[in-house]
This record gives structure tokens, sequence and C-alpha cells, in this order.
């Protein structure tokens, strides 16, 4: 059976179109999977384990449903979900992964990352990354209330969009140095990752290849499918 790769679903809450697709997902192909990895971005924002707001309650319910079954389900934060903790991971029965992480997959060498790690054109993102990631500023920021936690979130996206729109279009993709360097460390010759929204294979010099997952919010999301004849991206339209 095959191991799925889906990120960047941004989950809003239940009548959120990428919602419901996710729905169709866990009812559907991933029924039918050995593991699915979830590579950041499940949520479109998460402030906390103990803050889960209850329109997410059917993907929690829906991965817990999948975990039962007996399908492996790992969980990479993304840059706007990762405040999941253990609380969430327990309650789903997902295992959290860290960012990069490598696995066996068929006898290829994978990295799996979120993505993020990969802009480094972006110079005030990976500055901001390494405030926000901190864990003393996590710390500190769990322990403000929820009403307080809301509003810091708020403004953090409404920055986020201002600076969005004054980026340069290379700014918000991976840098290929980099790319190729987070490869050579971890020995691997595939790496898959979601973040930037381009979803697409990129065939690398040596072989290899660098897979990007698609987001969730068109009606439909590209997402990887791995078996012993390899990896490669496939749409899921529900
Ligand atoms: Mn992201």
């Amino acid at each position: 059976m095959p191991t799925l790769f889906i990120s960047d679903l941004h989950l809003n809450g239940d009548r959120s179109p990428a919602d419901k697709l996710f729905q169709q997902f866990l009812n559907g192909p991933a029924t039918q999977a050995d593991a699915l990895y979830i590579l950041g971005d499940l949520f479109e924002v998460w402030l906390g384990d103990d803050l889960i707001p209850p329109e997410h309650q059917a993907a929690i319910t829906g991965l817990r449903r999948l975990t039962d079954g007996g399908v492996s389900v790992y969980l990479m934060h993304g840059n706007r979900d990762f405040l999941i903790g253990e609380d969430l991971a327990r309650q789903t029965g997902c295992t959290l992964l860290p960012d990069p992480c490598t696995i066996n997959l068929d006898g290829t060498p994978t990295l799996l990352m979120h993505g993020d790690l990969l802009c480094t054109d972006d110079l005030p993102y990976q500055h901001m990354r390494r405030q926000l990631r901190d864990p003393s500023a996590v710390a500190a920021f769990l322990q403000k209330t929820p009403a307080e936690r809301i509003t810091y979130a708020q403004k953090l996206r409404e920055t986020s969009r201002e600076e969005t729109g004054r980026k340069h279009d290379y700014e918000m993709d991976v840098n290929d140095d980099t790319v190729a360097l987070y490869m050579q460390q971890h020995r691997v010759s595939q790496l898959i990752h979601g973040h930037t929204h381009r979803p697409a294979r990129h065939a690398l010099s040596g072989g290899g290849q660098r897979l990007v997952l698609g987001a969730w919010d068109s009606g439909s999301a590209q997402i990887a499918r791995c078996d012993e004849h390899g990896c490669r991206l496939e749409t899921f339209s529900g």
C-alpha cells in the first residue's frame, strides 16, 4: 500500500472547501495508505492545544478515525501551526515529526520538510522565524490568555500579508543552493516539501528529485503518492 504526502491544507473550519476536501481525503485515499505524512500548515492558524476551536473537531475526529483504522499518520509543523503540541498528537493518534526529518521510503532515503527553511532569499522572514520559534518565546506565548493570543496572531497575519505583497517572486520560493545543501547534509536524493504553493516535480542534477506539494484552497490539491515504483505527484479533487 502507498505512502501519501500532503501539506498546506490551511484548514479554517467545518465549512471551508479545504475542510470538505480533507474529509473526502480521510474517507477515501487515506484509508488505502500504509502511512500519511502531513508536512505542515494543516491548520490556517493554531494558537495552542488548549485553545482548539470547535470548528476543527471534524478534522481531529477524522484523523483519529484514520489512525484507529491502522494508518500511521505523521505530522510536521508548518509556519502557521507550529504550536501544535503533544496533546493534539495524542488526541489524533498522530506522531509529531521534526523539520527537517529523513525517512527511508521503499529504499530511497528521503528528506521531508515543510519548506519555509528553504526560502533563504527572504531574510526578514528567516529572522522572524527564528524569533517566533525560540523555545522561550513559544513558552511565553502559550502563557498568554486566549484573547491575547488571538489578537497577537491577527496582528502577525496582517503584517505578513502586507510584507508578502511587497516581496519579489524569487523571495517567495526556495533557494536552490539551500536545497542542495540540505540534501547533501542529509545524504538524500529525494526531497518532499510544501509551503511555497508551487506544486511541481523538479528533476535534480545527479538523478534525484524534489517534489513540491500543493495547497488545498482551490477545490483540489497536488499530493505525493509513493510506492515501490517511486514517488509522484497526483491531483486529488474529491
Ligand atoms: Mn507554510
